[in-house]
C-alpha cells in the first residue's frame, strides 16, 4: 500500500493506471477508521483493480462550535486497517494542500441539503459537496463508495454527481453496526460507558419502527412515535423524521414510497446519527419505486 500526501504525487501514481484503463475504486473518509469503513474498502477492493482511500478531516464541513479540533485521529491504526481491507493507495492531504491560499470556489448543493442535518449544521453539506467534488477530480475513480450511515450525504452526493455530470458511479453500502445495534462511528469513541450503553436506544428505536413497518404499519405518525418512545435513553433528539428517500421531504399520509427514518441525537455531548430505509414491496407500490438504496436514482 502506498502513502501519498500531495495531489501531484497522487496524480503521478494514478496516471499510468488511468491510461491502462484500470478500474479505480475510491473511499473518502475522515479517518479513525472502523469496520464500517473497512466494509467500504473491502467492497471497493472486490470490485475494482485499484482502491484509493483518502483520510482528510475536512474543516469546511465543521461549524466553528463543532468538533473539528478534537476529531479523533490515529494514522497508524488506520493504515493497518486499510492494508488489511485491501486498499492500494492511502491519500493523506494536508489542509493547505486541499485549500491553498486564495481558495474560493465551492459546490453549493440545493434543497436536498436543507432538511435533517442541513437544518442544524448550516454549511455542512456545502463543505461535504466541495471536498467530495475535489477528491473525485483528484482520484478520478470509476466507483466511489459511501455508507448508508450518512444517508443525507449519499443523497446529496448522488445529486451532485448527476447534476455536474461527474463521471463516477456512486455505490452505497449498508450501515455496519456493533453487536448491540449501535451504528459504528468514529464519534462513538467520545462516549463514556454509561453513554455508550444509552446510545443503543437509537438503533433500537429504528429497529422497532422497521419491525412495525414490516408488519404492515404505514402511518408515518405511528412509525415515528414508536421509534421516539424507544429513544428515551438519549439526552436530546435533534430530529427524528420519516422522509422520502429520494427528495428527503417529510412523508405525508400513508407510506407508499421508499422512505428513510432518520435520527440525530445527543447522548451526553456527543451527536450521533442513524437511519433505516423502509421500502414497500413491489406489489404494494408498483414497479416505479426503486427498492435498492444503492441505485436510488
Ligand atoms: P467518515 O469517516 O465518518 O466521514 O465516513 C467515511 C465514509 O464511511 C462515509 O461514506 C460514511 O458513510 C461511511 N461510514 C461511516 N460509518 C459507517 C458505518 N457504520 N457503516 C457503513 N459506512 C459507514
Amino acid at each position: 500500500m502506498r502513502l501519498v500526501r500531495s495531489v501531484a504525487d497522487l496524480r503521478a501514481l494514478l496516471k499510468p493506471l488511468w491510461n491502462e484503463g484500470k478500474r479505480i475504486g475510491f473511499v473518502p473518509t475522515m479517518g479513525y477508521l472502523h469496520e464500517g469503513h473497512a466494509a467500504l474498502v473491502r467492497q471497493s477492493a472486490s470490485r475494482c483493480d485499484v482502491t484509493v482511500v483518502s483520510i482528510f478531516v475536512n474543516p469546511t464541513q465543521f461549524a466553528p462550535n463543532e468538533d473539528f479540533a478534537k476529531y479523533p485521529r490515529d494514522l497508524e491504526r488506520d493504515q493497518a486497517l486499510c492494508l488489511e481491507a485491501g486498499a492500494d493507495v492511502l491519500f493523506l492531504p494536508e489542509v493547505a494542500e486541499m485549500y491553498p491560499t486564495g481558495f474560493q470556489t465551492h459546490v453549493e448543493p440545493g434543497r436536498l441539503a436543507e432538511p435533517l442535518c442541513g437544518a442544524f449544521r448550516p454549511g455542512h453539506f456545502r463543505g461535504v459537496a466541495t471536498v467530495v467534488a475535489k477528491l473525485l477530480a483528484m482520484v478520478q475513480p470509476d466507483l466511489a463508495f459511501f455508507g448508508q450511515k450518512d444517508f443525507q450525504q449519499t443523497v446529496v452526493v448522488r445529486r451532485m454527481v448527476r447534476d455536474l455530470n461527474l463521471p463516477v458511479d456512486v455505490v452505497v453500502i449498508p450501515t455496519i453496526r456493533e453487536e448491540d445495534g449501535l451504528a459504528m462511528s468514529s464519534r462513538n469513541s467520545y462516549l463514556s460507558d454509561d453513554e455508550r450503553e444509552r446510545a443503543r436506544c437509537l438503533s433500537q428505536g429504528l429497529f422497532a419502527a422497521e419491525e412495525a413497518f414490516r408488519h404492515g404499519e404505514r402511518d408515518p405518525e405511528q412509525i415515528t412515535t414508536l421509534a421516539r418512545q424507544a429513544m428515551a435513553g438519549a439526552d436530546r433528539l435533534q430530529y427524528l423524521e420519516l422522509v422520502d428517500a429520494q427528495t428527503l421531504e417529510p412523508i405525508q399520509g400513508p407510506l407508499d414510497r421508499t422512505a428513510a427514518l432518520c435520527v440525530a441525537a445527543y447522548v451526553g455531548a456527543t451527536r450521533l446519527i442513524d437511519n433505516v430505509v423502509l421500502a414497500p414491496t413491489v406489489g404494494e407500490a408498483g414497479l416505479n419505486v426503486s427498492l435498492s438504496p444503492t441505485h436510488g436514482d
